[in-house]
């Protein structure tokens, strides 16, 4: 027979593991840096006169009484009393034990939350010992935990990991000094267990030294991670791409010179296609700048060297309009292009894989179906990502792995482009291995767009706008409600939107436009909008990214509050394109949210994609804003990009010293801060 002891023994304990490890907490580095939210103070008693409501506190004093009482229901009453005044506790349900302990005339210590009900001061189901014992001499940490792990388990593995584990520091005294930080062990061992003079608001908002010290810490690992993904990749080998004669083909060609801005990412882009490790660029300019343009002159650039080019967009309409563009500017330079999406019939994929895989194709434009079927290129030496911010991480390390299979392997350059401009604070921490352009002029002629909020009891007035918007030969767009929760019902929304507008416009031609559409469907609507022939269309957020057509106008977005901050300007942006003046509508249902009343307010105050980035960023958090919250990896656990700026500049500083003058310190930070977190990152 099996003992009974041995089981009930282990059970538990793998039980608590499995929980541990549910908080991310595996060997003895995860423990020490499991950092208390709170703290609660056990240090001291204080007198029952100086409580407060709220406070968490404990006094000592003598019960003068105590009964069971049964009205206004049954629970154990007691009164304590100090030399400065009377504290009532009260338990709702207890145990004779409990009772006994409070009996008249003992003296005890107890311990908990200050509320001031009409008897005056009391406490509800506090904590009693007995008093006089010894007090601790540190604050009591309380940690974050999950369901069913008790603070004293917690507490109990993380002081045993804390005996154990090896507090020595990764920082060379010279950094410390330098960046005035104290030792790694002190800053651990005040977070866990503060000596009581140390303040505890500073404790609470990470103002204290020793916060200054993990977050630095954190920050040095992340700074020190990226730099080591961009060693790795100036030492990966990439074709080195001169061919110019081709782009300056395509230039003399164009109907338009390039804005100033235009021309210097072009030099930065050429300059990069030269060299013989890849590109990682980011392109950032905002909607309407002229991105498109840009990643056409890199293509010609990488094609005139013999290369092949892939370009990806993240939805199928976009994709077309960019086949369509490029092919109209490129084919009569005798470039052979395909399109790949994932609705192209089985022959027509055959024909486009056979063109990739024999280097017959030089231009492959298509959506998340190139990386999605198994594809193979003869010689694919430059990657475009249009509106790289929608793809997910895990897509765009896919694609940046294409084809890398020994270390001699050629690497394809790779040119992100993205209209929603990364703050720079975010971009040095999460970005610091793309080399960033940035187009900050608009193409000449443009003026902003004008952004209305009107009521949508004001739906009248806005649909005779629109009348009048197309009797000028105008378009217009009329987006639909976003509907979250079902497709089926967004769908619907979608439908019955164009219905009704349909009916209120008789005399206008009205189209709709939504994603369950097919994509030959998709592709003609949008042909019609393009050519004129469509007077309003009606669309889902299908249209959000990339979609330009010059003509367009008047944009009007209903329930305009159900859209994020970033969505709005991607949306506003497909108007003002070309020299008219364009009005955005946003149509909202009263009451707003606080949220929606800001975001509403930032896209009528402003139209500049920088600052509603940094006004999203501000809203959302940098997981959320970049979109990364799903993937379930934490970003930073204790900096914050908001207050922590000046630490992400010294960490940065920091960094480039270490790998210079102490590279084995270096290798022991990353050891112990970034378990399994740099594949993330380097992306
Ligand atoms: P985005 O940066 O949003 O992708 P696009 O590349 O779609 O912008 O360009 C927006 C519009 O501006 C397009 O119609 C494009 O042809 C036009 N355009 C681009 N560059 C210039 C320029 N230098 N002068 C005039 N028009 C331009
Ligand atoms: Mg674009």
């Amino acid at each position: 027979m099996r003992s009974p002891s041995t089981r009930a023994d282990e059970k538990p304990a793998s039980a608590i593991e499995r929980k541990l490890v549910r908080l991310g907490l595996k060997d003895r580095q995860d423990f020490v840096v499991h950092l208390p939210i709170r703290y609660e103070d056990e240090t001291r008693v204080v007198p029952i006169a100086s409580l407060r409501a709220g406070q968490t506190a404990q006094v000592e004093g003598q019960v003068v009484h105590s009964e069971v009482q049964f009205r206004p229901r049954r629970q154990l009453f007691a009164l304590v009393a100090d030399e400065t005044s009377e504290l009532a506790l009260r338990w709702l349900n207890f145990y004779p034990s409990q009772h006994k302990q409070m009996a008249a005339g003992k003296r005890v210590r107890v311990r908990g939350e200050v509320r001031v009900g009409f008897s005056g001061r009391e406490m509800v189901h506090p904590k009693v010992t007995a008093a006089g014992g010894d007090l601790p001499k540190a604050l009591t940490p309380i940690y974050p935990t999950t369901d069913g792990l008790m603070q004293s388990t917690l507490r109990r593995a993380i002081d045993q990991a804390l005996g154990e584990a090896d507090l020595s520091d990764t920082l060379p005294p010279e950094i410390c000094a330098q960046y005035e930080l104290i030792p790694f062990a002190q800053a651990i061992r005040v977070l866990h267990h503060p000596p009581p003079d140390v303040s505890y608001a500073d404790l609470m908002e990470h103002g204290h030294p020793a916060w200054r010290r993990i977050k630095f810490d954190e920050l040095l690992a992340q700074q020190l991670s990226l730099a080591a993904a961009r060693a790795a990749r100036l030492k990966q080998r990439a074709h080195s791409l001169a061919g110019g004669d081709l782009a300056a083909a395509l230039l003399r060609q164009l109907p338009f010179a390039l804005t100033a801005a235009q021309e210097r990412v072009v030099a930065e882009i050429r300059h990069d296609l030269n060299q013989s490790f890849p590109m990682h660029r980011l392109l950032q300019g905002d909607v309407g700048s002229g991105k498109t343009v840009v990643a056409a002159l890199a293509a010609a650039q990488a094609i005139a060297s013999g290369s092949q080019v892939a370009i990806m967009a993240p939805t199928e309409i976009l994709a077309e309009q960019h086949f369509q563009k490029l092919a109209a500017w490129l084919e009569p330079l005798g470039v052979e292009i395909r399109w790949l999406t994932g609705s192209i019939n089985a022959k027509a994929r055959r024909e486009v894989a056979e063109a990739m895989a024999s280097g017959r194709a030089q231009l492959v434009i298509g959506t998340q179906a190139l990386i999605q079927h198994k594809v193979t290129f003869a010689r694919l030496d430059l990657v475009v990502l249009d509106e790289q911010h929608r793809f997910g991480v895990g897509q765009r390390l896919q694609l940046s792995r294409k084809g890398e299979t020994g270390p001699d392997t050629m690497i394809p350059h790779q040119l992100n482009m993205s209209a929603t401009p990364i703050p720079r604070t975010l971009a040095m921490t999460f970005f610091a291995d793309l080399d960033v352009s940035v187009i900050d002029e608009l193409p000449p002629g443009r003026s902003p767009v004008l952004t209305k909020l009107v009521a949508d009891t004001r739906r009248e007035e806005v649909m005779s706008r629109v009348i009048d918007e197309v009797r000028l030969g105008r378009q217009a767009y009329w987006v639909c409600p976003l509907v979250e929760e079902s497709e089926a019902l967004q769908l619907q929304t979608a439908v019955d939107t164009h219905a009704r507008l349909s009916q209120a416009l008789p005399d206008l031609r009205v189209g709709l436009v939504h994603g369950r559409l097919k994509s030959a469907d998709k592709a003609s609507v949008m042909q019609n909008f393009r050519d004129g022939r469509i007077d309003v269309l009606v669309a889902t957020t299908v249209i959000e990214v990339g979609v330009d057509i010059p003509n367009a106008s008047l944009m009007v977005i209903e329930h305009a509050e159900r859209f994020g901050l970033a969505q709005l300007h991607q949306l506003r942006g497909r108007i003002g394109r070309g020299t008219l003046q364009s009005v955005c509508v946003l149509m909202y249902q009263a009451p707003l949210s606080q949220v929606a009343r800001q975001r509403l307010r930032a896209m009528y105050e402003t139209t500049d994609g920088f600052e509603i980035a940094r006004r999203d960023l501000e809203q959302r958090g940098p997981g959320e804003f970049l979109g990364v919250r799903q993937s379930g990896l934490e970003l930073l656990r204790f900096a914050s990009l908001q207050t922590d700026a000046r630490i992400v500049l010294q960490a940065q500083s920091a960094a480039r010293e270490m790998r210079t003058d102490f590279p084995a310190q270096a290798q022991a930070h990353l050891a112990r801060w970034m378990r399994g977190k740099q594949d993330f990152l380097r992306s």
